[in-house]
């Protein structure tokens, strides 16, 4: 697995193809098929990964949180959801909460989450390679493989898997 300090520069240097490769999956992929082999590699790049290493998504996105999510993390730093929506939360759009800072303000020196025992489903899920539906999702995949390695590794496996020629 290639390093997440060196993933950025990885991604530039087979950019173009993994975009090309996202059309190439739209062309011939199956929909469950992919899902099925998404699921397969999530399970075994995912399983003795330590994310705390890494933490390159807490450093890159912006945490967001569904509505019922902003009473719990607020409970949890014993604030009340008002303070909580006042210092952390910004509401771009109605009913979308996003965290105002960036790299995550919970995201503590040892790559540990200050929120970790209720954290939102935007961070539990992410990079969302378990999910259904994967290939209407490819853009967002491709755009995750520049920031988490193993999103990387997963597209350098299907390529190898579809036998996606390099150019
Ligand atoms: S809340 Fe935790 S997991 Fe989510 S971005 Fe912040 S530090 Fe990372
Ligand atoms: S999900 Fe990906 S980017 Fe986030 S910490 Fe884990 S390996 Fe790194």
């Amino acid at each position: 697995m290639i390093e997440p300090s060196k993933v950025e520069e990885a991604f530039k240097r087979v950019e173009k193809e993994n975009y090309d490769f996202r059309v190439y999956l739209k062309r011939h992929a199956d929909i469950n098929e992919l899902d099925e082999q998404f699921h397969q590699l999530n399970k075994e790049l995912f399983s003795g990964y330590d994310c705390s290493k890494c933490r390159n998504c807490c450093k890159e996105y912006s945490a967001s949180f569904e509505e019922d999510e902003l009473e719990t993390v607020a409970v949890f730093l014993e604030m009340t959801k008002e303070d909580f929506l006042g210092r952390y939360i910004k509401e771009s759009i109605p009913g979308e909460y996003q965290l105002n800072v960036r790299p995550c303000c919970f995201l503590k020196e040892n790559g540990e989450c200050l929120i970790e025992a209720c954290k939102p489903a935007s961070c539990r899920d992410y990079p969302f390679t378990d999910r259904p539906e994967r290939l209407f999702s490819l853009l967002n995949i491709v755009a995750s493989s520049e920031v988490c390695p193993v999103v990387f590794e997963m597209l350098e496996r299907l390529k190898q898997i579809y036998g996606f020629r390099r150019r």
